[in-house]
């Protein structure tokens, strides 16, 4: 017996520490909508008065170690004493109403129904105590935050596909497109050994996911800039490190511009002090680059109002 299982067991850890992608969910072809912009471009409009309806939907409360929110080994948590400790923190979605390109949402909420039957979507007894499923508590579901719009929805934005941020999908039309950041589902790393077969599942039966198409900012202000509806209304913005797709919205909403961070920042505390999130962050210097990155956009623009990955 023991003989037997010695070569499954050394093949899964030989797996595990090689790592694996975030999902197998196929990549469209097609690619995303928009063209590349460039920072130039997108911070000329930001004065402009925007045409886009913007809803933040505090879908979920939730506790999480503050070890994954931030990186309490950065010289500042250090300097700060910070230990670490269960930290309140909520998950967001955001309903976009585009005059004549419809509703879309950036990232999905919570689904009631993923609360209910975590292992029916692939949530596994470790990943429940992982994410502390127990301290979740939905506010607004994603079919309810869905409602208003009857369920018409022309596509979802990803910030990423971490699985705090796809537990909306089974509220989700199978039809709807689905936009990530650039090689979002090619990195390997060693977690997402545990989170993938969760993912697959929430994915399944949904769309290929479909790419933005960035190229390199010729003000070289961010790594990539695409303007979605190609009339300066949404702005996709790479900032990777979190993971390796992690995308920024910027939206010119009626009350003004509004820069949606994603994971790229995760906590107040965080953003005050320039400190990058921490664990379940794949590479720490390219997302902290990707922070100062967008402090710089919010500095030289102060009207910009943000709104963090998990704390506001
Ligand atoms: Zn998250």
């Amino acid at each position: 017996m023991k003989n037997r299982a010695t070569p499954l067991i050394l093949l899964c850890l030989s797996l595990a520490l090689s790592g694996c992608t975030l999902t197998s969910h196929p990549l469209d072809g097609q690619r995303a909508p928009g063209k590349a912009s460039s920072s130039a471009e997108m911070e000329r409009q930001l004065s402009q008065p925007g045409i886009v309806q913007l809803e933040t939907v505090n879908s979920a409360d939730w506790a999480v170690a503050l070890s994954g929110g931030l990186n309490l080994k950065s010289p500042e948590a250090i300097k700060a004493g910070l230990q670490d400790r269960d930290e309140p923190i909520q998950i967001y979605a955001y309903v976009l109403k585009h005059p004549t390109r419809g509703n879309f949402i950036v990232d999905t909420g919570v689904s009631a129904k993923v609360l209910a039957q975590p292992s029916e979507y692939g949530l596994n007894w470790l990943l429940q105590y992982v994410l502390h499923l127990d301290k979740l508590r939905i506010n607004k579901s994603t079919s309810e935050m869905l409602a208003p719009v009857n369920g018409k929805l022309a596509g979802v934005m990803m910030t990423h596909l971490h699985l705090d941020h796809i537990m909306g999908m089974p509220d989700i039309a199978n039809d709807v497109p689905l936009y990530v950041g650039a090689t979002e589902t090619q990195e390997s790393t060693f977690n997402n050994f545990f989170v993938r077969g969760a993912t697959d599942t929430l994915l399944k039966g949904k769309r290929a996911l479909q790419e933005w198409r960035f190229q390199p900012d010729p003000q070289n202000q961010f790594e990539g800039i695409v303007d979605i509806f190609e009339d300066g209304s949404v702005f996709a913005i790479q900032v990777p490190g979190h993971t390796a797709g992690s995308t920024a919205y910027l939206i010119r909403t009626t009350t003004g511009p509004v820069l949606l961070t994603g994971d790229a920042c995760i906590t107040r505390w965080g953003w005050e002090h320039t400190v990058e999130p921490g664990d379940f962050t794949s590479d720490h210097e390219r997302n902290l680059k990707s922070l100062k990155n967008m402090k710089a956009l919010v500095a030289r623009h102060p009207e910009i109002e943000v709104r963090l990955g998990h704390q506001h």
